[in-house]
């Protein structure tokens, strides 16, 4: 009983992540697609990836940018 209902819930999670997401860019706060479509996912363009790593060099995004990751990898391991 409690296998069909997990198999049940991760398809319909499969489903949705599939189809694009909207997130939060973790550098300018922005919407960012992410799916396959968006090769900079979680961020929203290429600008924003390249200057989001340039902050971790710094060391001064290290819990923004690391909470987004941490979310995102949670949610989808938690209904696996
Ligand atoms: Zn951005």
């Amino acid at each position: 009983m409690t296998e069909n209902l997990t198999t049940a819930r991760t398809g319909a999670i499969a489903q949705v992540g599939v189809a694009a997401r909207i997130v939060k860019c973790p550098t300018c706060s922005k919407s960012a697609v992410y799916s396959e479509s968006n090769p900079f996912r979680p961020f929203c363009s290429r600008n924003c990836q390249t200057g989001d790593l340039a902050a971790w060099a710094t060391d001064e995004y290290r819990v923004p940018g690391q909470t987004m990751t941490s979310v995102d990898e949670e949610l989808t391991g938690l209904e696996d």
